[in-house]
């Protein structure tokens, strides 16, 4: 071992809860970002902690589905055709991924990792001085027809297997615990364990401000690449020509990833699904709780600076230009489910979620370096699963039983 710190490459949520989780066990560790902490898709997502989320994105159902999504031009999914040739073979993994041995092998992955978020969070979030930055008020998902929750069954009964609650609400119920929303839904799922942060991207700067003060470095810098020695990496390079000396570092820059991992030898099928939203300053209504639309597939989340309205999956690589129209689409939506919504000034954001076809994230050691562990692809539940990935990591590398079996995260399962 060398004198050299643990470089964490990423500073958006996943890294720097690794990067904390180190440092709090004593780690010399120094985190590197080209933009800073919490700048990409860290910054503006939902904010939900969503640890009820054990279904897979990819289900038996799924593709049948995904036609009429696909041509409603307000639905949750859009391809950028011109994107198709690069994203089929994630498509094809995509759809592989669906059958119900591996979606039942994948939803058992997601609960071990889903299970401890709480409690992984809380050291950190205490650190940091902001628990009351989390809201425990559960979260709804309403519909607007018993036919709507049917389509959803699979999903329901997926996550009651495996022991999280889930209680049905009736139309009054749901008047009784949102009366902001119009009268037009039916029924509802109510998972009371589910939670959600006022502001996902404080999060991440209080974080980066207590790593600061108790000694973590944080740089500023795009790592375009490593130097080896005898074919084991040493050093990040960053595009302004420095070389940093690492003793081990961690892969964690979310979508960006997979170029940094081919380099390092392993091969990863990172794609990224794109999510659009509006957060409202002054909505003029008022809720209580995240909820979700059961029949477009986005949410509405009471934040800290607004309203935040948004979500839906745009398959369109890293590349191209946004497309706030989607975003547009789904405000429209939200003006007939939230009568009087002021949509004045509101603020339009899009997030890069870093996404591998089996709705799982790499967490692990590289199966090529010993010196290399990847931390990225959290896909929809970065925020969720951010604090126990960190928590992992910290426990891997130091030769500790994560508690769970982790080989379902590993970089080489594809
Ligand atoms: C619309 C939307 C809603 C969402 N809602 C939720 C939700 O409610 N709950 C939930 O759990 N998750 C949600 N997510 C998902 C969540 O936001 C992501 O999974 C999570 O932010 C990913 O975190 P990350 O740290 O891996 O990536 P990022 O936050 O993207 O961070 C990666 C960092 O790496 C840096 N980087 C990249 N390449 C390099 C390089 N070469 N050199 C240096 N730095 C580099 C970037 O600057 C960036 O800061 C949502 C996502 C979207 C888009």
């Amino acid at each position: 071992m060398t004198d050299h710190p643990i470089i964490v490459i990423g500073a958006g949520i996943v890294g720097m809860c690794t990067a904390c989780a180190l440092l709090r066990r004593g780690h010399a560790v120094t985190i590197i970002d080209r933009a800073g902490p919490g700048e990409a898709t860290s910054k503006g997502n939902a904010g939900g902690i969503a640890v009820t989320e054990v279904v897979p994105l990819s289900t038996p159902g799924t593709i049948w589905r995904v036609p009429s999504w696909l041509f409603d031009p307000l639905g949750p999914l859009s391809i950028r055709w011109s994107y198709l040739p690069k994203l089929t073979p994630w498509l094809w993994r995509f759809w592989r991924a669906g059958t119900p041995d591996r979606v039942a092998a994948q939803a058992a992955a997601l609960a071990d990792l889903l299970a401890p978020s709480y409690a992984d969070y809380d050291p950190l979030l205490e650190a940091a001085g902001i628990r009351d930055i989390l809201f425990r008020r559960g979260s709804m998902t309403v519909y607007e027809s018993e036919a709507s929750l049917a389509k959803d069954t699979f999903g329901w009964e997926l996550r009651r297997r495996h022991g999280i609650t889930v209680e049905p609400l009736s139309a009054a119920d749901i008047r009784e615990r949102e009366p902001a929303l119009a009268p037009i839904f039916r029924c509802g799922m109510l998972m009371p364990e589910w939670s959600h942060v006022a502001d996902p991207y404080r999060v991440v700067t209080a974080l980066a401000d207590w790593f600061r003060s108790e000694g973590g470095i944080i740089e500023t810098g795009q790592v375009t690449g490593f130097e080896f020695d005898n074919g084991k990496p040493h050093s990040v390079r960053t595009d302004d020509g420095r070389s940093l000396p690492f003793a081990r570092a961690v892969v964690a820059a979310g979508a960006w990833s997979k170029p940094l991992a081919a380099q390092l030898g392993s091969a990863v099928p990172l794609e990224t699904e794109r999510g659009y939203n509006t957060t409202l300053p002054e909505p003029g209504i008022t809720l209580n709780g995240m909820i979700t639309l059961g029949d477009h597939k986005f949410v509405f989340t009471p934040m800290a600076m607004g309203l935040r309205i948004g979500g839906a999956v745009e398959l369109a690589g890293l590349d191209a230009p946004p497309n706030y129209g989607r975003a547009k689409a789904m405000l429209k939506i939200a003006e007939r489910y939230l009568p009087g919504l002021n949509t004045a000034d509101g603020t339009e954001w899009m997030g890069f979620r870093p996404s591998l076809p089996d709705s799982l994230p790499v967490v692990g050691q590289s199966p090529v370096h010993h010196n290399i562990h990847y931390a990225f692809g959290h896909g929809h539940l970065g925020l969720t699963e951010g604090a126990t990935t960190g928590r992992v990591i910290a426990d891997l590398i130091e030769g500790n039983d994560p508690g769970f079996d982790v080989r379902p995260f590993r970089v080489d399962r594809f």
